[in-house]
């Protein structure tokens, strides 16, 4: 593309600009290949020997990313749980790790079952972010901002300084802040992990993950060591489905961002609905913190709280008709969820809470469904 600095929206809709050389197509092809040519002299000079390591579909969509992200480099991995896993999994067996105690519920099993040991603390309180990170014996702490399902926010640009005063690393999940929103790496983050399941491709239709790296260091070369090795390898066609998506990112994510806006602010007036947990609502208690470090908007998720308990929640949910009961988020339609169902005993999740994906329907049109909704359970 041109020299200039261009705002996201135009490399993302562009896709960096990228055409191919072969045949002038402004669409770059899929690759299928498996292996790849050795030159006579013994060599693999064009960069490629087996597919396992990396597939040329990749080189696209993770250059977009690495320049939405303003990284160094940037992996594709068949899931979210594949790229956080293949962090984690470079680290020393046994390593310390702090992470939040709200997060993504799979991960946060994952974590407690995993050779770490990891301890988990409010991370909206940097102060119990510094208490748990040791300096010498911390090796990363990994955040999650705005993190599901309650949309607490973390201070980035503060964790990062507690884990780098201890020697650690910060890895940041930003599946639903996306880079359009917060880039967590200019607030002093190394590592950024998104489930590109959700916004990134954004059509509810391809499994994916990624992780975008600060810096070319060691590190990084782990991780990368790790996905060749390991094995964890997205296919062809949805590294280009994912970019497919990612070329309409911004569009997405303002849209869902202005639709939330406008719904979480009428169901906060609602008489049937105890609590709207949504960043972007002033009396959120981690408003402050989501303002300075989300540009643009606070993002298209929002959970409500239903008065009458679980059962009110559940019977909400059993009534719209336009939002999809099911679980994810980030695609262009709406779904809606009883988290606590999902996540079971031991959820930190309260019982009467619905989570709300905003996607990019009319938002007079999903207020309207939520509404009725809520009337008929009541
Ligand atoms: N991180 C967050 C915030 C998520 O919401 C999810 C999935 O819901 C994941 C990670 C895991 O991603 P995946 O389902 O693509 O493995």
């Amino acid at each position: 593309m041109t020299g200039r600095k261009l705002h996201p929206a135009t490399l993302a809709a562009q896709a960096l600009g990228w055409t191919d050389a072969a045949t002038g197509a402004v669409i770059m092809p899929i690759h299928t290949a498996t292996t790849f040519i050795r030159d006579p002299d013994n060599q693999y000079r064009r960069g490629r020997s087996y597919a396992r390591a990396d597939n040329p579909t990749y080189d696209q969509p993770e250059q977009l990313l690495t320049a939405l992200e303003g990284g160094a480099g940037s992996l594709l991995f068949p899931s979210g749980m594949a790229a956080a896993t293949a962090i984690f999994g470079s680290l020393p067996p046994g390593s310390h790790i702090v992470a939040p105690r709200v997060m993504y519920w799979a991960l946060r099993r994952w974590l407690g079952e995993a050779s770490l040991t990891a301890e988990f603390v409010d991370a909206t309180s940097l102060d119990a972010i510094a208490a748990a990170t040791q300096k010498g014996r911390t090796k990363l702490v990994w955040i999650e901002t705005p993190a599901n399902p309650l949309w607490s926010v973390t201070d980035i640009a503060g964790a990062a300084e507690i884990a780098h005063r201890a020697g650690a690393l910060l890895a940041v999940d930003s599946t639903v802040a996306t880079p359009i929103l917060t880039r967590p790496i200019e607030l002093g983050a190394d590592l950024v992990m998104h489930s590109a399941t959700k916004y990134l491709n954004g059509h509810s239709d391809v499994m994916a993950g990624t992780v975008t790296a600060a810096r070319d260091d060691e590190a990084w070369r782990r991780i990368v060591g790790a996905r060749s090795s390991g094995g964890a390898i997205l296919g062809g066609f949805e590294a280009y489905l994912l970019l497919r998506g990612m070329r309409t990112l911004p569009l997405r994510v303002e849209r869902a961002c202005r639709s939330a806006e406008k719904i979480a602010a009428a169901l906060a007036a609602n008489p049937r609905v105890a609590e709207v947990l949504y960043p972007g609502l002033p009396n959120h208690p981690n408003h402050a913190v989501a303002a300075r470090q989300m540009q643009g908007g606070f993002g298209g998720m929002m959970s409500i709280r239903v008065k009458g308990g679980e059962k009110a929640a559940i019977a909400t949910a059993a009534h719209v008709e336009l939002w999809k009961r099911a679980t994810s988020l980030g695609g262009v339609e709406s779904l809606i969820e009883h988290r606590a169902s999902v996540e079971g005993p031991g959820t930190p999740v309260p019982p009467d809470l619905l989570r709300m994906s905003v996607g990019c329907e009319d938002p007079g049109d999903l207020l309207a469904d939520i509404e009725q909704a809520l009337d008929q359970a009541a």
